[in-house]
């Protein structure tokens, strides 16, 4: 194993970053119209890494599975995006933030690249602003923020409950100019299958045509990997469900180191398991606990009548709740970071607190937030003596207000009113913290493979920090790599087009056309999900929340013989050499089962 340079410049850490960009090698512009570049994923780490790469001149590529860029997983993000604006003069900073992140990194995350991500996350919000993404305002017009799990102060920017959604039009509007002007190639329902490496370089991709079937060699000065997380190795995650490793995973086959595979993260507030006919877990997003306050009951007896529907959650009074994390916690509260959460949570349903029929959840209660808001509007409006309905309603305006399309997304997928009755929420797979190990340029141990946002191993603290993963992903793609692979392709001018007709595009595409026949013609008898879903299972239960040596050495040969058995038994109908969505689910599946091991 060769040995890991970071590459991190010299120098004061608050002055890396800008003496970087000071001395780097620059490409002229009439030199960048002769580099290709293919970006793997047009979420919001690579649409913004690819409208600014063509927006500077260079011919890029871009490549995802969805039928548009609109449809990346990252138009889930519901909560918010963090930057240290210090809009609300409530002492935060920079520094603040670079610190807050580290911390809440568990102090794993390399602190250059964190403190750089801390100096750009204000230019975020202004880049984001002039693109017209809604963000919310207060009354007075100015940028409104939030506070999220694990910080002292209110840094996080957010466009109701569908902050991810309004960042990725404006990612998709700056790609559909650089469309539009030729300067990007747009390859929708392509899956990328292989990075093809010349002379140690990445030279390029095997892409297949999701709708054809057809395999695509494509070639390039430089490849850029923005391929997710891929939380779905747990089957069931707050993760879409093409979610997937794929493209990490051939990277690292060809040479790019992984880090932290058993880095992921557990986010506390998701609509629990409802039964085996799942596929999905639905985040209800951490903002929630700006307001809502997390509680089971003191008296196991309590917890038992509720799960039995013997005993209403509002018949409680306020003695019989146990507020654990308040208790816990006095000074975070229910805003203490994610894991602490997760785990609190299991820890009260383990003792036997749940209050849902399986016994694995708890309550998320907005009756006091509604009760203060309600009395504040009412004062607000000259009504010192409101009646207690009078306060119901002002307040549930303003709760509304803030979350009213999670409330709704809630009400729709579980059948109860949480202005009325309290959440029922638990821990679900959320974030892939772990993934393509990178240097301070985003650089994988493949030279030319770069690789940025949930893909690559990160530089923040999203295993405790929300708000963080967003910050990423466009820090790396508006602001930070279209300089650091502008220094690596300045050696690139004179070089030319790749050509794909070359012993290393042959070999590349024929791996991954033995593979797909296999697959396709395997001719076993259980599908794909069965596969996977018994996949999640080991990992949930020996991988998950909490894990011991026994556990973790019986999942790993649990995985192996599960892995044998798929290459034996799966079935795959259909062709390779068409339009077939379980031969792609089966190579997903296949490459999310080596991922862990
Ligand atoms: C429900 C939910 C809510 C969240 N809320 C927040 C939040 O409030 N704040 C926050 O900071 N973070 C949040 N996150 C995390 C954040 O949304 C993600 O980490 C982030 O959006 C990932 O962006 P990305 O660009 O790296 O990947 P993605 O948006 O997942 O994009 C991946 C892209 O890669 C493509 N792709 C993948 N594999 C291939 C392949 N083999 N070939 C071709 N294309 C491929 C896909 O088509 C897609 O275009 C949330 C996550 C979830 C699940």
């Amino acid at each position: 194993m060769g040995i890991l340079d970071s590459k991190v410049p010299a120098g004061p850490l608050a002055n890396k970053w800008t003496d970087y960009k000071n001395h780097i090698d620059l490409v002229n512009p009439a030199n960048k119209r002769n580099i290709d570049i293919i970006v793997v994923g047009t979420g919001l780490a690579g649409g913004a890494a690819a409208a600014t790469l063509a927006e500077l001149g260079y011919n890029v590529k871009t490549f995802c599975y969805q039928d548009s860029p609109r449809r990346a997983h990252s138009i889930a993000a519901q909560g918010g995006i963090n930057a240290a604006k210090n809009y609300q003069g409530d002492g935060d900073s920079t520094y603040r933030l670079f610190y807050d992140t580290v911390k809440g990194g568990d102090y794993r995350s390399r602190e250059e690249n964190v403190y750089r991500l801390a100096e750009v996350s204000a230019n975020i919000i202004d880049q984001c602003v002039a693109q017209g993404v809604p963000f919310a305002r207060e009354y007075g017009g100015l940028l409104d923020n939030r506070s999220f799990g694990g910080v002292l102060v209110s840094r996080t920017f957010y466009a109701k409950g569908q902050t991810g959604q309004q960042l990725l039009l404006g990612a998709y509007a700056a790609m559909n100019r650089q469309i539009n002007r030729g300067k990007i190639k747009s390859y929708t329902r392509h899956e990328m299958l292989d990075v093809v490496k010349i002379d140690g370089k990445a030279r390029g991709i095997i892409a297949r045509d999701l709708k054809t079937g057809k395999i695509e060699r494509h070639s390039a000065h430089a490849v850029v990997i923005a391929s997710g997380g891929y939380g779905n190795v747990f089957f069931l995650s707050t993760n879409a469900m093409g979610s997937n490793v794929t493209a990490a995973w051939k990277a690292h086959k060809r040479g790019a180191y992984f880090a932290n595979p058993c880095y992921t993260q557990i986010h506390p507030t998701c609509i629990p398991v409802s039964g085996d006919h799942q596929s999905k877990l639905t985040l209800m997003s951490e903002s929630l606990r700006n307001d809502g306050r997390i509680w089971v009951p003191k008296k196991k007896e309590d917890a038992i009548a509720i799960r039995e529907g013997k005993k209403k959650p509002t018949e409680l009074s306020e003695e019989e709740r146990d507020y654990y994390l308040e208790r816990r916690y006095p000074s975070f509260g229910n805003l203490v970071p994610r894991d602490v959460a997760s785990r609190a949570a299991k820890e009260r349903c383990d003792a036997g607190f749940g209050v849902n029929k399986t016994g694995e959840a708890v309550f998320l209660d907005f009756a006091s937030a509604i009760e203060r808001y309600g009395k504040e509007q009412a004062v607000m409006h000259g009504n010192h003596n409101p009646s207690k309905e009078e306060v119901i309603k002002l307040g549930t305006e303003v709760v509304a207000n803030k979350y009213g399309n999670l409330f709704e997304m809630y009400e729709k997928i579980v059948d109860a009113n949480p202005y009325k009755t309290p959440m029922m929420i638990y821990p679900a797979v959320h974030y892939t913290m772990g993934g393509v190990w990178v240097d301070y340029n985003l650089q994988s141990t493949i030279k030319g493979c770069y690789v940025t946002g949930e893909a690559n191993f990160s530089d923040h603290g999203a295993n405790r920090l929300g708000a963080s993963a967003l910050m990423q992903g466009l820090a790396d793609g508006y602001f930070v790599l279209p300089y650091t692979i502008g220094n690596y392709l300045a050696d690139d001018i004179r070089t030319g087009p790749i050509p794909t007709d070359t012993k290393e595009f042959d070999e590349a595409e024929k791996l991954q056309v033995d593979r797909l026949n296999k697959l396709a013609n395997n001719n076993g008898t259980k599908s794909v999900d069965h596969f996977h879903k018994k996949l999640g299972l080991i990992m949930w239960n020996k991988c998950g929340m909490s894990r011991n040596a026994k556990d973790l050495e019986s999942a790993i040969s649990e995985i192996k013989e599960l892995r044998e058995e798929f290459y034996r038994d799966v079935k795959v109908p259909g062709d390779a050499n068409e339009m077939n969505q379980e031969l792609e689910k089966a190579g997903r599946v296949a490459d999310l089962s080596l991922i862990h091991i």
